[in-house]
Parts: structure tokens; sequence; C-alpha cells
């Protein structure tokens, strides 16, 4: 027996994940904490693969009823495009998972890796519809770009960042296709390395305390702006931020007009590095006559005239740009929500996620965390239903967010926020010696323009909470993390790697006040 012969059998695993089983080596990679992202998947490209069929019937019934019967078994309905395909798991179980008829082509750099594939689609009964590739995403994306040749839906799942990958993807797609896409660098996008991020990202990451949020925002507008390039533009249906990484489903349409509106879809974020309030810059504004709903563009003035904040008198941060129109879709989130099946091992996280995706204030992006507002102003961290009973009491809308557990996401203005804490504050003082010469000093020195009232209202706690539902990953599974990058490392040494660096990552361990 030859010694790579024997190093594979030593690493040989078997892994079952949905309908699909397969066997890998150590060194092709598969990480089982993302059952959740595959999970997911499935269920939001089933939505898709609806709306097409309904479109491509009503089309067909409308032009020649005939044609409905007589519809070749040979054309796919749906071609899909895995670009990064590593174990080939994913394809394996989109053609067992996923409806209708498709053609999914599984595609990896490495020849390890398709060799691994062919004989998992083999023995998984898909070779009919899944087909190998072996070459350079990047390259096979642009052999795909022509129409006529464009898929359906293009994943992309790399190890990292996703964005060199970006350019060919928005080309190889259809006109209304769907584009999947991961990125698991989340130190560079939550802002521990800015300038790394505008490398990457083409936006400015800032550390703060919405960073998963921001980081969502900062990969949308990347995307945008590469299919821009070439007169398209997105729709994010769903952007989610999950343990380690992040992950959009963003369609892709064509239309050079609709991108001038996209200057209006991005912010620049000023964020306060005392107090951490933040403020949006919208990059452009239009303007509709009511009359004639003629579309005007233009510039917006600034909205940010002083240097200082004009809540505890520190200097601001500058980071963005940022997509800051809506993340998601409720509507497609909602038809996601109904039809994922209960079947999936992960459905009651992907119920819970959802819920409380649609429960979330779309046009406010961005957050304050509870732990901040109180620990800016050294007071006992007031109950979560407090706060949001107060920002309702005041009439303003409120909302949890998926990606930060004590998020506190509204439409009330940053000075509303800070006189509701100074009313928390006059009925638990913080100690004078604490503060003296502090941000939270300067903050209580303004009066709250009103008494605010921290009366519980029913209304404050959502659906999504009162039902108990999975909202948030409360317990990481053993080996959590990012994985280790494909072929750099095998069997016991890859594990060890992740034993060494869990809780490597400084994680947020405040637990939401009951
Ligand atoms: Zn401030």
């Amino acid at each position: 027996m030859k010694k790579s012969e024997e190093i594979n059998q030593e690493n040989e695993e078997r892994i079952k994940e949905g309908t699909a089983s397969i066997t890998t080596f150590g060194s092709v990679f598969y990480n089982p904490v993302q059952e959740f992202n595959r999970d997911l998947s499935i269920s939001v490209i089933n939505v898709y693969i609806q709306q097409i069929l309904n479109t491509k019937n009503s089309i067909t019934k409308e032009g020649n009823p005939s044609l409905v019967e007589n519809k070749s078994e040979v054309e796919p309905d749906i071609t899909i495009l895995e670009a990064l395909a590593a174990s080939g798991l994913r394809s394996i179980r989109y053609a067992r998972e996923l409806d209708g008829n498709k053609k999914i082509i599984a595609n990896d750099i490495s020849k390890k890796a398709v060799e691994s594939m062919e004989s998992n689609i083999n023995g998984n009964n898909v070779a009919n519809i899944v087909e190998t590739s072996h070459s350079d995403a990047i390259l096979l994306m642009h052999k795909h770009k022509q129409k006529g040749k464009q898929f359906d839906i293009i994943d992309l799942d790399p190890y990292g960042c996703p964005s060199i990958f970006l350019d060919s993807a928005v080309q190889a797609v259809k006109d209304n296709g769907l584009l999947l896409v991961t990125a698991t660098d989340m130190a560079i996008l939550a802002g521990n390395s800015p300038e790394t991020c505008y490398a990457k990202y083409g936006s400015v990451s800032l550390k703060i305390k919405s960073c998963h949020e921001m980081a969502l925002r900062i990969l949308l507008q990347c995307i945008e702006s590469h299919a821009n390039r070439y007169g398209r533009y997105i729709e994010p249906v769903l952007s989610l931020s999950a343990d380690f990484y992040i992950r959009v489903f963003v369609k892709v349409f064509s239309g050079a007009n609709k991108c001038k509106r996209t200057t209006s879809k991005l912010s620049m974020v000023y964020h306060c590095t005392g107090c951490g309030t933040f403020v949006l810059q919208p990059l452009g504004e239009i303007r509709t006559n009511n009359k004639n709903e003629q579309v005007k563009f233009g510039l917006p003035t600034v909205s940010v005239a002083m240097p200082l904040c004009n809540h505890c008198g520190q200097r601001y941060h500058m980071g963005g740009p940022i997509w800051s129109a809506p993340i998601h879709s409720s509507e497609f989130v909602k038809q996601v929500l109904d039809s994922a099946s209960d079947k999936l091992k992960t459905y009651k996280r992907i119920q819970g996620v959802l819920s409380v995706v649609l429960e979330e204030i779309s046009d406010s992006p961005l957050y304050f965390t509870l732990e901040k507002l109180a620990g800016t102003l050294h007071v006992e961290t007031p109950p979560m239903m407090a706060i949001r009973s107060a920002i309702l009491n005041a009439g303003y809308q409120v909302s949890f967010t998926h990606t930060n557990k004590t998020g506190i996401k509204t439409n009330a203005p940053a000075t509303v926020i800070w006189d509701i804490m100074r009313c928390w504050e006059a009925k638990h003082p913080s100690k004078k010696k604490n503060i003296e010469g502090s941000v939270a000093q300067r903050i209580l020195l303004t009066s709250p323009a009103k008494m605010h009232s921290f009366d519980i209202r029913n209304d404050a706690n959502p659906m999504s909470r009162r039902m108990g539902y999975v909202r948030f990953q409360e317990n990481p599974l053993p080996y959590w993390g990012p994985g280790t990058r494909a072929t750099a490392m095998i069997g016991e040494y890859k594990m060890a790697k992740s034993k060494q660096n869990q809780g490597k990552r400084k994680r947020d361990n405040s637990e939401e006040n009951k």
C-alpha cells in the first residue's frame, strides 16, 4: 500500500447530514457547525425555486398552454453553481433536498477534493444531477458570463473573505438570479483591522457594538459595488450573522438606470468614541416629484456638521460606506419560515432566528446595546423589558436584532435614548465619585427634556421571545469556529488546533436581562 493511501484511510471519516452521507478525508474541509448554514440555504433556495417555477409556468401558460404538457424532461428548470465545493456535501444535499428539476455544478480547485466529491456523488446516487468541475472558480464563472450560460443560483462559501470571487459571480448569475455569499473573516469585518477591511471590501469597518450587523452591511455594499460595474444591482432577501460567519442571500438584477439609486442606499457611519452613539450620513438622495412621479437624484447635505458629539462632547470616528437600505425582504423571509421543513436538524434554530429577523425594524440600521448604554453612565443595567417599554411609551418603535441578544434597534433619535437613560439614572443613581470627569458626567449634566415612563408594556415582549424560540446560539459546540483552511492541516492535528483555539476570540458573555 502506498504511503498516501495509508494516510487517507487513517483520516477517513463518515459523515451523515440531512439526507446525504459522505466520506471525507483529513485534508478535505468539512465543518459540522455549518449544518445550520446548509439547512437554511436549502430552505431559502426552495422558496426561490418556487418563485422561478411560478413565473415560468405563468409565462408558458399565457404563451402556449400546450407547452406545459410537452415540457422537455432534459432541460433543467434551475442551474446551480457551488463554486468552492470542498467536500461536495452541500451540492449533494442540494441535489437530494431541493425541489424542481435541477443541474448542479460542484467545483473545486483541489484535485483531491474533486476526486473525493466524485465518489461521494456516486455513493449518494446523484450523478445525474451533480457534475464535478476541477477549475479555478473565478475562471469558471468568467466562462459563464454570457447570456444562456449564466446560472440561476451561485453559492460562494469560501474560507475567509469572498471578495475576490464577487466580480465574476455578479456576471455569471442570471437576471433575477440568486447569489449566496458567506464571509468568515469576522475580525476584519468587525473593526479589528479597518485598513484591511477597506482593502478587501472597499469599506472601513468600525469596532462598535453593532459590528455584526455592520459586517453584513459592508458585505452587501461590496457585492452591490461589483454588480454596479456591469449595470446590475442587488436586492437582499436575507442577511444573517451566525456563529463565526455571516451569510447573505441577494437577488441580482440587470438595469443600468437603477444603479443610479445605489448611492441613496449607502451611508457613512459616524461613531462617537465616548458614548458609542452613531449617526448615518447617506451618500445620495432621491427626490420624487409628487405631480409627475419623476425621480431626481441629488447630494444630501451633511448631517454631522459639528466635530464633537452633542451628547457627550467626544470626537467621532468615521467608517463605511455601508449598505443602509433594508437587509432582508420580510415577504421572502416569511415564505422561508412558513415552508422550511421541520425535519431539518437545525429547524428550531431556523424558526427562532427567522422570527427575530421578521421582528427587526427594517429601516433603522445598526443598534444600541443594553450593557453599553448602562456602562457608559456607570448605572445598574436596566431590565431589557423596561428599556423597550420606555421607548414604546415615548412613541417610537423598538426591536431585537438577530445579531446580538442585548441589541436595541429603534427609530428613536439618540437624544431620546439618552433621555431615557438619564431618567433611569435618576431612579438608580450612579456613584458620583466614579463618574467625575467622565463621559457619564457630561451626559448627566443635561436634564432630560421629559420624564420617561418605564411602565412595562405587553408589546415590549415580542412573539419570538414569548414563545421561547431558539433565537440565539447559546452554547457553541466543540470545535466551534471557522475551522482551518482546506488542505492545510489533516486529521488529529486539525482537531488539536481547533481545541487550542477554543475561546480565543473574545466573546460577549453578557446575558440578556430578563
Ligand atoms: Zn458621544
